[in-house]
């Protein structure tokens, strides 16, 4: 239906001289062109979006020599759908001879064709392009939809360009065949909008089935799969292996869609054939519907454990344990069949749902039958039922208290008991259970049986009390449980190995830049005296003994007050030479301040006077935070008065009995410290403080802790603690160093003794030292190198420093320097305070003493740590384990008694631990426990 020049394909080259077909048109100098060219019938193949990419050339017209004026650069493209191809129909119609013209059939044809674009180029070519054979080919796609027929006719329009038509490709787009998560996909076309996406159900395959919902996928214009939902899993009794479902094999099960591959059977089930969807049980065990598919097939429980009755008139108690087997499940019930026992011998009658015993008809006999049941119990049929029967006679009365237990043998770890039968046994004892406790502590209690009226206990704590109390059983139950009997265990003593706290001194020693000199005290003094001063600044104590004329000494070391200053506003403590009072002081020029006034009683004696004013040319010669500050003194005026710094929490023994347990390890080592450093200066001045004891020390607010109570003569008469010795001198012998009391031997190295107690003081909030015992045992006791015990919660870092300070040798004790030291270094590292004194070995109120072994060669394991000892016996494997365990010294492994909590597993391995740690337990004296597997 166009003009033939247009029709006619012309022979032509491409860019690369291959030779091309185009349909072409140029009739650009004519007027009213209107040419069409279309396309055979296009099938759409049921695509209803197509898409039409068009290939062209196109002229220039402004390059074209007069015709421009009706010369074009654009061409329409047009579509037209059919059911059929009509050209074969035209042909029939034609035949028929219609009589209608050419040119009306023509437009009757062009009509149908409705407008796809109008189609302009990118790029128009000129007569110099051609003269130089550059092709300048347009591309143009353009999409087609909804189409509804099955096929449809293109055609092009041109109304007088200069066009060359090259290649016209028609196709559409589709989603490939697609096979994800088991779910097959079938090639599909996409919809005719150009966003819409077509949902497509997927179909499992091989053995698969869909989990939850079908799977689906959404096809998009652009031929893409998209938005995957829902999958296919294998089916039971398979499992997918390399995206197929492979069957499960002979042993194997698979019930859940939800599990990914097959499980073994569980424990007592098997799967006899591939493919198993369930595993069946053994014989002799079963499954109810409820059991989970991977539960273990389980049985019948057996019969229930240590049935006993106890009757209270007309009621019985029944008591069992749970059975030894509960055949693998947790569902254990019990059923209790009640039967009366006839008289005469006539058999047994079941007791009915309602057993009512009517009070007072005496002595029916029942027979109980108890059974333990599970919930595969009714599934058993053939298991053989394990009952326990009980025989019992109501209004039987239970036997008697028994009246009186008695000690026998008493050891460190066990006491042996003895008891007479009840008075009224009302029947055969069959047992007795004796339950005890250490005493104040029974919130836990132990039970054991006996069938004898007698019975060691073992496993106890030495020297500690025990509460005990036995009763009677009979198949009547239990009588009452006797009254409580009161029994100790043997003390044992307990060697200190003394070198760890030296070491522990010595490293910090070396940390500190000092060295451990083993010089003698006295040596150290002297050179203090000979100039040689260790803290620069620190003067050298002068004994106002040196001054012809104490008064002198007052006037160089203390300072005048004018009594004007001062104002007494409370008496707050009793000194020797009179009252102790506070006050404020208010120095002109000065901040007001808090003085503690210390006043000499009216009537003294001029030797009184010198020795009441002989502690403040003492103390006026320090100057130091952790000793007791002088003020001055009032000599001008009466009364005579010494005034210190005011110290509000007053005396340190009072201070800690009134806040007993109050303190953190922290302000208590704090505390130690304080008094540590004071006495440093002390030593380092030259000064022996001789009577340093908690009660000496002075606290204030911040809980500084300030060493005073200094003299002489004076502080042995004025302390009440002390006491007249063999050779007249009157000492404090709690706190003082045995050569001190044998032949007044005072150094410093005695002030490290005192120093001793007094940590041994502060840890045990004021407690007395020795206790009650008299001053000649504590002497003995010493003497014969017993020391105290360390007290309750006590570091043990702290209870090695003191049993240091207590060293017999006196140049083997720590001095004060490298005490501050390494207190210091235990605040600095809080956890080392963390390892607490066992309790055996701190025990508050008690006058066991712990014998101090001076002897560093006997105790050998002792020196070891726990790492040293596990590699000995080739265990070292579990030394981070026992350190975990908090077993970090040999000590403490002694006291172990469950080697499974330190994760010791295999049987072999704990043979070996224990055989050592019953060695050790040997060597310590310590043979009270024994260590759980
Ligand atoms: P003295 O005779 O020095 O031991 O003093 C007797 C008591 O007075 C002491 O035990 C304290 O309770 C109290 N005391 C002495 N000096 C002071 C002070 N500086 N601050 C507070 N209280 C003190």
């Amino acid at each position: 239906f166009t003009t033939d020049t247009t029709k006619i394909p012309k022979y032509e080259f491409d860019e690369d001289y291959a030779p091309i077909h185009t349909y072409q048109v140029c009739r650009v100098m004519e007027q009213n062109q209107n040419n069409w060219l279309h396309t055979n019938w296009i099938l759409t193949e049921g695509a209803q979006r197509v898409f039409i990419e068009l290939k062209f050339t196109l002229r220039d017209c402004n390059s074209l020599p007069g015709g421009v004026g009706t010369c074009k650069e654009t061409f329409n493209m047009y579509y037209y759908e059919t059911n059929g191809d009509e050209d074969e129909m035209e042909d029939g119609e034609m035949r028929d001879g219609v009589g209608i013209t050419e040119e009306e059939d023509r437009a009757m044809k062009e009509s149908r064709y409705i407008k796809i674009d109008t189609i302009a180029a990118d790029e128009s070519f000129t007569e110099l392009d051609l003269g130089d054979r550059v092709m300048k080919l347009n591309t143009e796609v353009r999409d087609l939809g909804p189409l509804n027929r099955k096929g449809f006719y293109l055609a092009f329009q041109d109304l007088g360009a200069c066009i060359a038509l090259v290649s016209v490709r028609v196709f559409y787009k589709r989603c490939p065949f697609l096979v994800k998560s088991l779910a097959e996909f079938p090639d599909t076309i996409p919809g005719s909008e150009a966003s819409q996406l077509v949902e497509v159900v997927g179909r499992c395959v091989n053995n698969s089935l869909p989990l939850y919902e079908p799977p689906r996928m959404h096809c998009s214009t652009e031929g893409e799969w998209l938005v995957p939902i829902g999958k296919c899993v294998c089916q039971p009794g398979f499992e997918e292996i390399n995206r197929s479902c492979q069957v499960c094999k002979v042993g194997f099960y698979r019930s859940l869609l939800e599990s990914l591959a097959c499980s073994k059977c569980p424990p007592h089930s098997v799967a006899r054939q591939t493919g198993a969807t369930v595993c069946s049980c053994e014989d002799g065990y079963y499954k109810i519907d409820s059991d989970p598919p991977n539960m273990a097939c389980t049985r019948p429980p057996s019969g229930p454990r240590n049935a006993i009755s106890n009757v209270n008139e007309t009621s019985v108690f029944l008591e069992w344990s749970i059975p030894m087997e509960t055949g693998g499940r947790k569902d254990v019930r019990y059923n209790i069949l009640c039967r009366r026992v006839l008289p005469d011998g006539r058999g047994l009658e079941e007791c009915g749902p309602n057993v009512r015993f009517l009070p007072r008809r005496s002595h029916t006999n029942y027979s109980f039958l108890l059974e333990a049941v599970n919930g595969v119990s009714e599934l058993a049929k053939d298991h053989a039922k394990q009952y326990v029967s009980l025989n019992v006679t109501t209004n039987q009365a239970a036997p008697s208290p028994v009246s009186v237990v008695r000690k026998g043998h008493t050891g460190k770890s066990s006491i042996a008991l003895s008891w007479a039968e009840p008075d009224r046994p009302n029947g055969i004892i069959l047992e007795y259970e004796i339950k005890y406790f250490e005493k104040e502590q029974d919130s836990s209690y132990t039970i054991i049986k006996s069938k004898d009226t007698e019975m060691v206990v073992e496993g106890l704590k030495p020297s500690s009390v025990y509460i005990f109390q036995v009763r009677a059983r009979t198949s009547a139950g239990y009588g009452a449980f006797s009254r409580r009997f009161e029994f100790q265990t043997s003390p044992y003593l307990y060697f200190s190995a003394t070198t760890r706290g030296s070491v522990s001194v010595f490293t910090c020693v070396l940390r500190c830049g000092y060295s451990k000199a083993k010089q003698d005290p006295e040596e150290e003094k002297m050179h203090f005296h000979n100039g040689h001063i260790k803290f620069p600044g620190v003067r050298t104590y002068i004994d106002p003994l040196t001054y012809e004329d104490p008064n002198q000494a007052v006037h160089e070391f203390t300072q005048e007050i004018d009594v004007s200053f001062i104002s007494i506003e409370r008496i707050i403590g009793a000194g020797e030479f009179g009252e102790v009072c506070s006050g404020p002081l208010r120095l002109p020029g000065k901040r007001e301040i808090q003085v503690a006034i210390k006043t000499l009683k009216a009537g003294y004696t001029e030797q009184q006077r010198r020795d009441f004013l002989w502690e403040a040319s003492i103390m006026g010669q320090f100057n130091h935070p952790n000793i007791i500050r002088l003020e001055g003194v009032v000599t001008k005026s009466k009364p005579v008065m010494i005034i210190t710094e005011y110290m509000e929490n007053g005396s340190l023994d009072t201070f800690l009995k009134k806040n007993d347990g109050q303190f953190t390890v922290i302000q208590l080592v704090g505390m130690l410290r304080g008094i540590a450093s004071g006495m440093r200066y002390l030593s380092d001045m030259g000064y022996v403080h001789r009577d340093l004891a908690a009660r000496n020390i002075l606290v204030n607010s911040n809980l500084v802790c300030k060493v005073s109570d200094f003299g002489l003569s004076r502080v042995l008469e004025d302390d009440p603690e002390a006491a007249y010795t063999t050779r007249g001198g009157k000492i404090p012998i709690r706190w003082t160093a045995p050569e001190a009391i044998a032949y007044r031997k005072f150094t410093s190295a005695s002030d490290v003794w005192s120093y001793g107690i007094v940590m041994w003081e502060v840890m045990s909030y004021g407690e007395r030292p020795y206790w009650e015992m008299s001053n000649q045992d504590v002497i003995k006791a010493v003497e014969e190198s017993y020391r105290l015990p360390g007290p309750m919660d006590c570091p043990e870092a702290l209870y090695h420093l003191m049993m240091d300070c207590w060293q017999r040798e006196r140049s083997n004790r720590p001095k004060f320097d490298e005490i501050v030291c390494l207190l210091d270094k235990l605040i600095r590292n809080p956890s080392s305070l963390k390892k607490i004194m066992r309790l055996s070995l701190c025990l508050r109120v008690s006058n066991l003493l712990v014998e101090h072994a001076s002897v560093e060669g006997d105790s050998h394991t002792r020196s070891q740590t726990v790492g040293e000892w596990l590699d000995s016996i080739k265990m070292g494997r579990y030394t981070e384990l026992f350190m975990e365990g908090g077993y970090s010294s040999l000590e403490t492994v002694a006291q172990m008694t469950d080697l499974r909590r330190v994760g010791v597993n295999l049987a072999g391995h704990q043979k070996k631990i224990i055989t050592s740690i019953q060695e050790m337990r040997v060597h310590m004296n310590n043979t009270n426990s024994t260590v759980n597997i």
